[in-house]
């Protein structure tokens, strides 16, 4: 592995055979995730394919000429030619294999997989999801020295990674932005010692064992589990929503609403979500139309008065959402009133649906107690029905779901084992 500036491209990477470039920045989590990946990947395929890492701050001409935007971004060349794809955020090790193994003839890339020899390691604790009530837990672990790994499949952060504003978290006389909040979080679990193992794949969980298998050749141990692994959106069910999915339907106001100045926005639901996320999108989008199937918001009172006196937002109560479509520019939502039964289409620039979660327990949904909804039974000391398993935050049971309710059962999770683990 080698890292070159910009005057070495052409001859490392355009005149080089197979290459695989990392153009990275400093102070990025995403870049850190990385890296030991990249130097791991090397020691597999450094024979055949050059692995070449390039600093993105110091060479931002040839980034903006090669059209990188973000940092890590990963390029694959054979022969000078750019192939497969460009990897970006958090990067997981399997896509980096794929886009490997493509530059590879069948033979090599079976000798190379022949090498590849299965790990083990060991800890006190394994948490599944670095969202808050994951490196809550991960930091009582630590600082109460108990050996702790935290995995996540996507970066450290969850949830409050991508809300835009977070008012109500203690501590702070004004509003956090939420990837702010999550970073700080997330720092200090890390400076504190605790082991981040994050953007993987989990290939399998057995709860009774306390074993995760990681990117396929990677096996964790531990004596305890803390499932922190929280909510995913839930989706209309309507035909085109997953085609739309990122192309004009998103589920994150604070990720995609910035793109709206001006222009017209749909939103889907009744709920806390939906109606501070209108508030918010109408900063930027000129007009929005909020669709709920009920005929009131089940949001709090505070949110609705807002949405209320809004000049630029519209609502259309007992009406739910029957297709999506696109048009050229714009996306077509078909609605329907659930009372009289009369359908009509919204033109819009983009829908947003706010319409609840579900919980995110779909490698171990057998072996635990759940709920009706699905969420899963913990008791005081957030133990769940299997033996030295745990679980806290937004995936399990219970009535109130904040960040200080996560971090509250983080807290608690951490405590209770650090006390057994004495
Ligand atoms: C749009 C929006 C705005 C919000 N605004 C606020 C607010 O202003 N104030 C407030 O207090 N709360 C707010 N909330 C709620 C708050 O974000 C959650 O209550 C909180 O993030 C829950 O934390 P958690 O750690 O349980 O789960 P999450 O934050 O959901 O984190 C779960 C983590 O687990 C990971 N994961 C998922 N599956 C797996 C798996 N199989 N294995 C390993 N890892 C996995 C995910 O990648 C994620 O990093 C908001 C929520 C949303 C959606």
């Amino acid at each position: 592995m080698k890292t070159i500036n910009s005057s070495e491209f052409d001859a490392e990477v355009l005149h080089a055979g197979k290459v695989v470039l990392d153009f990275y920045s400093t102070e990025c989590p995403p870049c850190e995730a990385l890296a030991s990946k990249f130097e791991d990947l090397s020691l597999l395929y450094g024979n055949d394919i050059k692995f070449l890492k390039i600093f993105r701050q110091q060479n931002r001409e040839l980034a903006d000429k090669l059209g990188v935007k973000s940092s890590p971004t990963l390029l694959f060349f054979d022969n000078g030619k750019e192939v497969g794809e460009r990897l970006t955020g958090g990067v997981k090790r399997i896509d980096i294999i794929r886009n490997l193994d493509n530059l590879l003839p069948a033979e090599k890339v079976n000798s190379i997989k022949s090498q590849i020899k299965p790990t083990v390691s060991e800890f006190d604790v394994i948490i599944l999801g670095a969202g808050p009530g994951g490196l809550t837990a991960g930091l009582y672990l630590c600082q109460s020295k108990v050996n702790t790994v935290l995995i996540d499949i996507a970066l450290p952060g969850g949830h409050v990674s991508t809300t835009h504003e977070v008012s109500n978290y203690p501590g702070f006389i004004e509003p956090q932005a939420g990837y702010m909040l999550s970073h700080n979080m997330s720092e200090q679990t890390k400076l504190c010692g605790t082991i981040y193992k994050v953007a993987v794949d989990i290939t399998r969980v057995d709860l009774e064992k306390k074993e995760v298998i990681i990117d396929e050749y990677e096996t964790v141990k531990a004596k305890k589990i803390i499932i922190a692994t929280g909510t995913t959106p839930n989706l209309t069910g309507a035909p085109g929503e997953k085609e739309l999915k990122g192309k004009g339907i998103s589920y994150c106001a604070t990720c995609d609403a910035k793109y709206f100045d001006g222009k017209e926005a749909v939103v889907i639901g009744g709920g806390n979500s939906a109606v501070e996320e209108s508030e918010y999108i109408t900063r930027f989008a000129s007009k929005l139309t909020i669709v709920h199937q009920f005929d009131k918001f089940t949001a709090n009172k505070q949110a609705q008065d807002k949405v209320f006196s809004n000049p630029k937002i519209n609502i259309l109560f007992e009406n739910e959402p029957r297709s999506f479509t696109r048009e050229g520019d714009k996306i077509i939502t078909e609605i329907e009133n659930v009372r009289t039964k009369v359908k009509q289409k919204l033109f819009s620039d983009g829908v947003f649906i706010f319409i609840g979660m579900k919980p995110n327990i779909d490698l171990f949904r057998d072996k635990l107690e759940l709920d009706k909804w699905g969420y899963i039974k913990t008791n005081e000391d957030m133990k769940t029905s299997v033996d030295g398993v745990y679980a806290v935050g937004d995936v399990i049971s219970k009535k109130y779901r904040q960040i200080t309710t996560a971090v509250a059962d983080g807290t608690i999770a951490a405590m209770a084992i650090a006390k057994e683990l004495d």
